[in-house]
């Protein structure tokens, strides 16, 4: 029986542990290793880590919790059932756990559209964020896509003059869309993309139907995404139309006992928000653990012991 189990070894994962830890709870935490920007090259807007990829990111928050009474599977857990008390959860190598508390820090997938040559460049000219990536590409020849690209494209207008929008074939911009972008000087192409070519990771030209290029340096997009992991869902905590899991006060949710933390929840999508609201599910955690220990000390008429 640990303390907490945490699916998700992410930054919001790590960040809970991290919190657990210092709190002296025994922590398992499952990761299966395919976080959301792992195909980036850097994470970019974490204090003290800017510029560090993400990968190293990771590796830094699994060292700093070697003190602790953490322990790391690098397995996919395919269920999770609530017991009376805590949960029991399945590990895909066969092995089965408990926990008083579960916390899922399980993340977001990005459905991609299925435009040709799109694989090679994402994470690396092809983003959906531009205050994740937008710097790198400043004074660049830039490009939005995707529905509501039109606001995508007029925000992007902070980090280069030099901005189009492709519609890809979708929804016919609205008159006053047209009129706002035509005034900002952003061009727009509505053809389908035919292929994105690039070199490299690097964006070099967007390719359209009937075969006329524009070149373009970076490509953002302004995608859906859809829940990780079916653990949300399979423990009962509603997922909205949008995919993002519900949560309560201080990522707690209407389930007992189970928390959630990270882009799960499909709040603010950014790293150190991640690590932040795990840090605030640890918190909330321990004080949850802590509150339950004293009222069974209480029923037993037990002395406190601290730590214990
Ligand atoms: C291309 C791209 C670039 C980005 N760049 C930046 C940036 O520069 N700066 C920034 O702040 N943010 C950036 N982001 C956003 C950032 O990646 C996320 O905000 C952050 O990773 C969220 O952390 P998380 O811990 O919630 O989820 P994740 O990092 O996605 O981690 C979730 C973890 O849960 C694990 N998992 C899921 N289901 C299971 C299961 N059933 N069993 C076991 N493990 C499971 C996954 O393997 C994964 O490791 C970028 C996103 C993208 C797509």
């Amino acid at each position: 029986m640990y303390d907490v189990i945490i699916v998700g070894g992410g930054p919001a994962g790590l960040s809970a542990a991290l919190v657990l830890g210092r709190s002296d709870r025994s922590v398992l935490v499952c990761d299966r290793g395919d976080h959301r920007n792992d195909s980036s090259r850097a994470v970019h807007g974490f204090l003290t880590r800017e510029g560090t990829p993400p990968d190293e990111l990771l590796r830094l928050g699994r060292e700093q919790l070697r003190p602790y009474k953490v322990e790391f599977a690098a397995v996919p857990v395919t269920d999770a059932v609530r017991e009376s008390p805590g949960f029991l959860v399945s590990l895909a190598d066969g092995r089965r756990a408990r926990c008083r508390k579960l916390l899922l820090a399980t993340g977001l997938v990005d459905l991609l559209p299925p435009i040709a040559g799109l694989g090679p460049l994402w994470g690396r000219s092809v983003f959906v964020c531009p205050y994740c990536d937008g710097w790198e590409f400043r004074g660049a020849p830039l490009a939005a896509c995707g529905a509501e690209g039109a606001a995508l494209a007029l925000s992007l207008l902070r980090w280069s003059q030099d901005v189009m929008l492709f519609t890809n074939g979708g929804r016919p911009l609205a008159g006053d869309e047209t009129e706002r972008l035509a005034a900002a000087g952003v061009r727009v192409r509505e053809e389908p993309i035919e292929r994105l070519e690039g070199h490299e990771g690097t964006l070099e030209r967007v390719v359209l139907a009937g075969g006329e290029a524009e070149p373009r340096r970076a490509l953002f997009l302004k995608l859906p995404q859809r829940q990780r992991s079916d653990l949300a869902e399979k423990l009962a905590l509603p997922v909205d139309d949008k995919h993002g899991a519900e949560t309560r006060r201080r990522q707690s949710t209407r389930v007992p006992g189970l928390y959630l933390a990270g882009d799960a929840s499909r709040d603010v999508m950014f790293a150190i928000v991640a690590a932040a609201e795990g840090a605030v599910a640890g918190m909330t955690i321990d004080g949850e653990l802590q509150a339950e220990e004293l009222a069974e000390r209480v029923r037993r008429g037990s002395p406190a012991s601290p730590g214990k």
